[in-house]
């Protein structure tokens, strides 16, 4: 045991650990040399040990440096995926490099009993960033809807509604995998075989109509999506959020976004629904947040600041020091390195060489989405499983989502070069599906 009978904090010299020197802790992360013998060993861990409710390829990844990545092998791929849009950085990037080091060797974690000056000055900034009031903290998209769900239900049981409980939410949306997230989602295939809970009403997404229609006084809140992410990139008519917004406004209803996949500058702007004006009472963070390092976040109005008091909510990891001060990297390099602005100028970049690219390739039937955040749409999505493992042999990484289009989401620091080598292999292995 270590005593500290001075009422002074202990100091990392005293106990023996000295912090390593900056040199030390920055720059190019250890394992970056692909160790092909590793390979196979690896792939029959997998085999006999990992649960195999994901259907990864026959490769084990290495490292990565920008928007790029290695394997075992020493194979290199082109990052226009970024860990599910996650990768806000790229990868190693010496800032979150740094500052990921730096917080380990003064404090990891704390649980949720005491402040952070990490956790402080994230919930600042991030309020900044966003224009909204409070901050909670979790560790994923899932956790942080499920905040959302229980504030809203929760604020009108305090109020004397305690019947008013059901959400809406859209057909084609994607909200998470717990089952208060897999309700509200909008997509069967992930509900299957889990039961129903009840509480979420689904109507056709950008149909404001069927959304009046379906609005009673036992609606709690709209939780929407302002592009359909796993969807397929399906972006959302600004006319339709704002009736959205109007809706809630004659109802009382909460409007909340989840931004777990378009927020943290994906789309150009802070938050997409900043490029519409669209103010949602409610907004949803995760993925890209933390630059890779798990972090999710609720935040809302000043008017919900009430709606989960002490004991009401919580968890035991979130906004433990090292995510929040990776988050909070993230966001002052998005500011230091003017990334939304570049986002822009990448975005519409990319839309008019993937523009190129529908004209071109019979297999494409259009391109959408903002930003760094596209979608082309295949003619024949049934190809779309071997179009990805053709990418991924010729050295692009993308993703399929929604059955329907290839999803492009590179690290918000993607240099031009990477993006057009990323394009140009795209061009040449389409040019072999048609
Ligand atoms: C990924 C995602 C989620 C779920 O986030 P997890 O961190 O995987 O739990 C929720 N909503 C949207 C829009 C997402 O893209």
């Amino acid at each position: 045991m270590i005593k500290n009978t001075s009422m002074k904090p202990a100091s990392s010299a005293s106990l023996g650990v000295e912090k390593p020197p900056k040199s030390e802790i920055v720059g190019v992360p250890m394992n970056a040399r692909p160790d092909p013998s590793e390979t196979q060993p690896l792939l029959a861990a997998a085999k006999q040990h990992l649960y195999a409710n994901y259907a990864q390829p026959e490769l084990v990844m290495s490292h990565g440096q920008g928007a790029q990545l290695w394997d075992t092998e020493g194979r290199r791929y082109v990052d226009f995926f970024a860990g599910i849009a996650v990768s806000t950085l790229g990868h190693a990037h010496p800032a979150l490099v740094e500052a990921i080091s730096s917080q380990a060797a003064e404090l990891i974690h704390l649980s949720n009993y005491f402040y952070t000056a990490p956790n402080l000055e994230l919930a600042q900034l991030l309020c900044e960033l966003s224009g909204f009031d409070r901050a909670f903290f979790c560790n994923s998209g899932t956790e942080a809807n499920e905040a959302a769900l229980k504030l809203v239900r929760r604020h009108f049981f305090d109020h004397g509604q305690k019947e008013r409980d059901v959400i809406l939410a859209f057909e084609n949306s994607f909200h998470g995998r717990t089952i208060g997230s897999l309700t509200a989602t909008g997509q069967p295939k992930y509900r299957t075989g889990f039961g129903p809970i009840g509480g979420v009403v689904h109507v056709p997404f950008g149909d404001l109509e069927k959304t009046r229609a379906a609005l009673s006084d036992r609606v709690a809140g709209i939780l929407f999506e302002p592009i359909q992410g796993e969807g397929g990139v399906v972006p959302a008519a600004p006319e339709f959020l704002h009736g959205l917004r109007a809706l809630c406004d004659e109802s009382g209803a909460f409007l909340i976004a989840d931004e777990i996949q378009t927020g943290v500058g994906r789309t150009g702007h802070f938050l997409a629904c900043h490029r519409s004006e669209l103010r949602a009472d409610v907004v949803t963070l995760a993925k890209a947040l933390g630059g890779g390092v798990p972090i999710g976040a609720m935040l809302c109005r000043e008017k919900l600041a009430s709606a989960l008091p002490p004991g009401s909510h919580g968890t035991t990891f979130g906004g433990n020091p090292l995510a929040s001060r990776a988050a909070l990297t993230v966001l002052q390099t998005l500011k230091s390195e003017g990334l939304l602005a570049r986002v822009v100028e990448l975005g519409q970049r990319l839309q008019s060489q993937l523009d190129s690219l529908v004209e071109k390739h019979e297999l494409l039937a259009s391109r959408r989405g903002q930003g760094l955040l596209q979608g082309l749409v295949l003619t024949d999505p049934s190809v779309g499983g071997s179009l990805l493992s053709a990418l991924r042999e010729a050295g692009l990484l993308v993703t399929f989502a929604g059955g329907v289009a290839i999803r492009l989401t590179p690290p918000l620091t993607i240099s031009d070069a990477e993006l057009d080598e990323g394009l140009a292999i795209l061009d040449q292995v389409l040019g072999t599906f048609s």
